[in-house]
């Protein structure tokens, strides 16, 4: 794994670090798995107002002790069961971990009876990777008529997650080459399926992925400390 530099200081002071240097385009998503709810609150107060989690069920549980933080926009980041499909919807606003049409479709038929359509990541994996989900690039280019077919989604670009271990080159070329599928994606001008948004890049390669353009940024360990 490509290590990255602690950050010294508070929550706060860490958050006030990273957005000093981060561009006005690049979205910061506090990644909260395993973090206090009382670190959260921290994160809340330095303006951090998009958390994301891995599991449902732990948003869920989070969601009631912070249900005072009205503002707060929930993301969901880990692979989702379809059984859990409408608890998911229920607790997040984004979906960033759509990895097969099943789950998409899925999602769409429930989505009908939502007010808002949620806002809908493909997850996408560029290069081999047996512990993680996503599409190919092939995979995801043969399903986007299918995909551009769930219109009570409101798909809005690509996530990925990259190996571990990559030197710095190989993952700023696996951040381009997901840029790049977006564009190709969105030359097609397919309805439902908007290919604005990147969500590449957490606290040991977000630096490099803002430099390949992502939007979204996903940071844990480098605000809240190592998790248990
Ligand atoms: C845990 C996680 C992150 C955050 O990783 P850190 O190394 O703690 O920054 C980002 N994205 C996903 C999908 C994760 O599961």
């Amino acid at each position: 794994m490509r290590a990255f530099s602690p950050l010294s200081g508070t929550i706060a002071e860490r958050i006030a670090q990273i957005r000093q240097a981060l561009p006005d385009s690049v979205r910061l998503i506090a990644v909260t798995k395993q973090v206090s709810v009382e670190a959260m609150r921290e994160a809340y107060a330095a303006g951090v107002r998009d958390f994301a989690e891995s599991r449902v069920q732990e948003a869920e549980a989070k969601q009631a002790k912070l249900s005072d933080l009205t503002d707060v926009t929930w993301h969901l980041i880990g692979h989702l069961q379809g059984n859990k499909a409408q608890k998911a919807l229920d607790c997040f606003q984004w979906i960033h971990s759509i990895d097969d049409l099943k789950l998409a479709q899925r999602l769409n038929r429930l989505a009908a009876q939502l007010p808002q359509k949620p806002q809908s990541l493909l997850q996408v994996k560029l290069l081999p990777d047996p512990d993680k989900y996503g599409w190919s690039a092939a995979d995801l280019l043969h399903n986007l008529s299918a995909l551009s077919q769930c219109e009570n989604l409101s798909i809005q670009g690509l996530m990925t997650i990259l190996p571990y271990g990559l030197a710095a080159v190989d993952a700023t070329m696996a951040f381009q080459k997901t840029a790049a599928l977006a564009n190709t994606i969105r030359q097609q001008n397919l309805p439902h399926l908007q290919m604005q948004v990147l969500s590449m890049g957490m606290s040991n390669d977000y630096e490099l992925a803002v430099q390949a353009g992502t939007t979204m940024i996903r940071l844990g360990r480098i605000l809240f400390g190592d998790r248990p």
